[in-house]
């Protein structure tokens, strides 16, 4: 593979859990549940299942919940060498998150420039949280992604080949257009059953040696 780039996920992926579930774990009235359900089973769209889970949450929670998530949040080992693997071998690296900037970006303040990092904005100004998608799908999705990463990746690398990393349903439109996959969880089993090339990973050390493999 020449040039590639990588699009990586953030929840589940960079960080060890998914933090819009830890959040509605903790903060969500028990309907919340059966959104979550609908969208990792792919019967509701991701854009109304997440949208719908945020404006569960009052507006008035804003620093609770930010300080909670913060505070919950752990990136997977080896993720600062990823990066700084990426920087020498000159690998442009995106992060593409269906999360919220309001955890997103704090959590990776001094690893990711934020020009490199696409994700979801939370808007706490109404009386509940109202999310808005700044990356919603393209003419060519019609998929209601929410933060739309096949769009995304063809307004990032056109034509390019690229390698996704990611840990669920919500990164397998991207994976599909992907010369390589490095996967957990849900997305791994996915790959296995769609036949995509694919590395199973644990750590950013894993992923280290998969890119180190595919990119020549
Ligand atoms: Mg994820
Ligand atoms: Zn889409």
């Amino acid at each position: 593979m020449q040039n590639p780039v990588i699009i990586c996920d953030f929840d589940g992926t960079i960080t060890k859990n998914d933090n819009i579930i830890a959040i509605m774990k903790k903060f969500a009235p028990p309907e919340w549940n059966a959104l979550k359900d609908g969208v990792l089973s792919q019967k509701i769209p991701i854009k109304e299942g997440v949208g719908r889970m945020f404006s569960l949450l009052p507006s008035s929670q804003r620093s609770e919940i930010t300080e909670f998530i913060l505070a919950d949040a752990k990136i997977r080992e080896g993720f600062a060498e990823f990066v700084a693997y990426t920087k020498e071998a000159g690998i442009p690296l995106y992060v593409v998150s269906g999360g919220m900037d309001f955890f997103v970006k704090p959590i990776l303040q001094d690893l990711v420039p934020e020009d490199h990092i696409y994700c979801n904005e939370a808007d706490f100004s109404g009386s509940h949280i109202h999310i808005k998608w700044p990356h919603s799908c393209d003419e060519h999705c019609t998929n209601e992604c929410g933060c739309c990463k096949p769009s995304i990746v063809r307004h990032i690398a056109p034509g390019q080949e690229m390698i996704v990393i990611g840990d669920s349903v919500t990164d397998l439109e991207a994976a599909k257009l992907a010369s390589f996959v490095i996967a957990r969880d849900l997305l791994l089993q996915k790959s296995e059953k769609l036949g995509l090339p694919h590395k199973p990973f644990e750590t950013f050390w894993d992923v280290i040696d998969h890119v180190k493999e595919v990119v020549k």
